[in-house]
């Protein structure tokens, strides 16, 4: 296990996803709400434990897609730093009542392919 680390950023995409695979079968995967007066956290490593808050991330996105809807001749830039701004902004209660606002909305849709 020990020679794995060295040569990991000289995989193939494939090998490195290959890697974490064989790392997410350890376990030791929490997924609970992250609090941080500080940062706003999408998940945390701490020794053998990974923890991960699926909220935060996602009421990001959220935020994010909804402002360039709402205010379309922003650039990308700044929409991404409001929506990290607000993401701060926002305490347990708010990212919680997000989330749910955002799980009563959702739509459930087929695969989309985007072109760029
Ligand atoms: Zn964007």
């Amino acid at each position: 296990m020990g020679q794995k680390k060295r040569g990991f950023l000289r995989l193939t995409c494939e090998e490195q996803l290959t890697e974490l695979e064989d790392e997410l079968q350890r376990g030791k995967v929490y997924e609970a709400s992250l609090r941080s007066a500080k940062w706003v956290l999408h998940g945390l490593q701490e020794g053998e434990a990974i923890f991960v808050d699926p909220r935060t991330a996602l009421v990001e996105t959220l935020c994010h897609e909804l402002i360039h809807r709402r205010f379309p001749r922003l650039s990308e830039r700044t929409v991404d730093r409001l929506a990290k701004k607000l993401l701060v902004h926002l305490d347990q209660a708010g990212l919680w009542k997000w989330f749910q606002a955002y799980n009563r909305v959702k739509i459930k849709a087929p695969p989309k392919d985007v072109e760029d």
